[in-house]
């Protein structure tokens, strides 16, 4: 509870930066790491220096970049996930959680929210963390009189249409579209995407892999759609107590957004093109939510891409939100982690 009070003087909404290491044979090829420091005294600012031969007349302000936290390449799962366990309990309080992957692809998102593909239990990312400290902690408040319902889901979003990635084969004609779940309520929900009960981190941790797969078969298919798609997985927890006559229903969403690289429309044609411009439009559509809701504008533009349309009773109101920043520490890629910094200091 003392945490539910800090984070209310906070605000609802904390940005993380995550640098993820050089590869192996990133380190064979590359100089690496000269252009990043971090000044871990307060694990707070990231420093990218060298911002004015890359970008002349952009100023200093630019190469710092303060967060709520900052992780280094030598950073563990285990570490980051230390800074998110007490937002992600707090679902089984009653608060929605929304917690975003922003990035250019190659930065480390999926390996933050997924883990790698060869993950054990040291390596594994948020989102199984997420799930079996939910489990956990909901046994540690049976005792307490709580019993939870738990229901999982976990969808694709490509080309501003969904795609449920609990599906092996998009069954034909089957359009997924956001519907309200009855006239009286304001909750959303999608027809005809699985919903599935859940009583343990187990099933839910096969449910991830069968995602996995489905996405991997489109990503041999397709030509690695998924960099260019966002991938949301939502875990919906209803508990009653009723020796206290209480209920509470609240989301915890896991978002891995589409890779934030900018790319050149005047290069894309065709169905490229469609891609660039719904990824542009829903990577800035969730900026400018995130923007109003902590500004407290009146309009929230909710409804101008689905991730946050989707999201809409998530994002604002009684709910909290967490954004990783993922920078590459490559050189190469120092332009792109700065349009990265700019994004997140929009938001923060
Ligand atoms: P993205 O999802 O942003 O495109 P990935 O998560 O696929 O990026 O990461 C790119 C590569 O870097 C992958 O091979 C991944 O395993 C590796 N990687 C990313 N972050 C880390 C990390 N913190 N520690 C070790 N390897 C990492
Ligand atoms: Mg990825």
């Amino acid at each position: 509870r003392l945490h539910n009070l800090v984070q209310e003087l906070k605000g609802n909404i904390r940005v993380f930066c995550r640098v993820r290491p050089l590869l192996a044979w990133e380190k064979e090829r590359q100089k690496g790491l000269e252009h990043l420091h971090f000044p871990l005294q307060d694990n707070k600012a990231l420093v990218l220096s060298k911002v004015e031969e890359v970008s002349p007349g952009t100023g200093a302000s630019l190469a710092l970049s303060f967060f709520d936290r900052v992780f280094s390449p030598a950073c563990s799962q285990e570490e980051v996930f230390e800074e998110i366990a007490l937002l992600v309990q707090s679902a089984l309080d009653g608060y929605h959680v929304c917690i975003f992957a922003y990035g250019q692809t190659g930065s480390g998102k999926t390996y933050t929210m997924e883990g790698p593909d060869d993950m054990g239990p040291e390596t594994m990312g948020m989102i199984p963390r997420a799930v079996r400290q939910v489990f956990q902690g909901a046994r540690e408040l049976e005792p307490k009189g709580w019993q939870y319902h738990f229901t999982a889901n976990f969808l694709e979003i490509y080309n501003e249409s969904l795609r449920d990635l609990l599906v092996g084969r998009p069954e034909r004609g089957a359009e997924l579209e956001i519907k309200r779940v009855s006239q009286s309520s304001e909750e959303l929900h999608v027809p005809n995407l699985r919903y599935v009960p859940v009583d343990s981190e187990d099933e839910v941790l096969k449910l991830l892999q069968t995602a996995k797969a489905n996405r991997s078969v489109a990503k041999t298919a397709l030509n690695d759609r998924s960099s260019r798609s966002h991938s949301l997985f939502q875990l919906r927890m209803e508990g009653w107590n009723r020796s206290r006559d209480l209920h509470s229903v609240s989301v915890l969403s896991l978002v891995d957004l589409a890779g934030s690289e900018r790319l050149d429309k005047s290069f894309s044609k065709g169905e490229r093109l469609r891609e660039t411009q719904a990824i542009n439009t829903s990577l800035s559509t969730l900026g400018l939510v995130i923007m109003a809701l902590s500004n407290k504008e009146p309009h929230i533009p909710y409804r101008n891409s689905k991730l946050t349309y989707l999201l809409q009773n998530s994002l604002g109101g009684n709910s909290k939100m967490l954004m990783f920043v993922n920078i590459s520490p490559l050189e190469d890629n120092l332009s792109e982690s700065l349009n990265s910094l700019r994004f997140a200091s929009k938001v923060n």
